[in-house]
């Protein structure tokens, strides 16, 4: 496809995902506007954000800073929310808290006491997520368990950071059926964190869910989808 028909398709997938979140949601006895839809423009240009903005798109989601930065500053007259999707490295947080809105991918207790500094000398207050490592899987980016309940400890202490929820990024499988007990135990601990005494607003978001996933982790208690193709098609560098 073309960049050009690209675009011009925007307006018929972003409401065909639309309508997909709301089905969903319905199925699960939950109001649509209970999950937030964010696209994920990684990878894809600027004028393609603007003209998803054009389409009534608000929350983008990207996964690398620098890639963000430009896309950024392109829509700085726009009401836009930008959620760092991706891993952040250390050196990287100065830059992140200063534009982004939310960040996902949160996964050591000292990352959320950098972040939290360098939010207090920006003057910004990001809202973070804990992404979690259920697989095990020391080989991707994740907190462990034992590091999520650290960094609930650390909440309550931050001073600029709000804490907001947890994120998942799961083994890919093509059936999405195999990924739903992933969905359902970020849910459980997230249950379980609210037993333990964890200040619920500190637990009230759950990202997860993608292109080929979203509807059944919208079944399982996602707050906040991450669709990237769906949306703008295959990435294809
Ligand atoms: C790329 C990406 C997505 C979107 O994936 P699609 O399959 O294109 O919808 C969601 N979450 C994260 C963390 C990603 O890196």
């Amino acid at each position: 496809m073309t960049q050009s028909s690209l675009i011009n398709s925007l307006p018929s997938r972003i409401s065909a995902v639309q309508k997909r979140i709301n089905i969903a949601s319905q199925s699960a006895g939950r109001t649509p506007n209970s999950v937030q839809l964010i696209a994920v423009s990684k990878k894809f240009s600027g004028s393609h954000v603007t003209s998803a903005i054009a389409a009534g798109l608000r929350d983008f989601g990207e996964n690398r800073v620098q890639e963000a930065l430009t896309k950024i500053q392109r829509e700085t007259q726009q009401k836009t929310c930008w959620h760092l999707i991706g891993h952040l490295q250390q050196n990287k947080t100065r830059t992140a808290v200063s534009v982004f809105d939310w960040i996902h991918s949160v996964d050591s207790p000292k990352l959320l006491q950098k972040i939290d500094q360098m939010a207090q000398e920006q003057a910004t207050s990001p809202q973070v997520l804990f992404q979690v490592d259920l697989a095990g899987e020391s080989t991707k980016h994740g907190a462990s368990l034992d590091d999520v309940r650290r960094m609930f400890d650390l909440a309550g202490k931050c001073q600029a950071v709000d804490v907001r929820g947890l994120m998942l990024l799961p083994p890919w499988h093509k059936d999405p059926e195999r990924v739903r007990p992933y969905f359902r135990r970020l849910r459980e601990l997230r249950d379980s964190l609210i037993n333990d005494g964890v200040d619920s607003t500190f637990v009230s978001e759950l990202s997860m869910g993608m292109s080929h996933d979203f509807e059944v982790a919208i079944q399982e208690g996602s707050t906040m989808v991450r669709i990237g193709t769906a949306i703008f098609g295959p990435r294809t560098n």
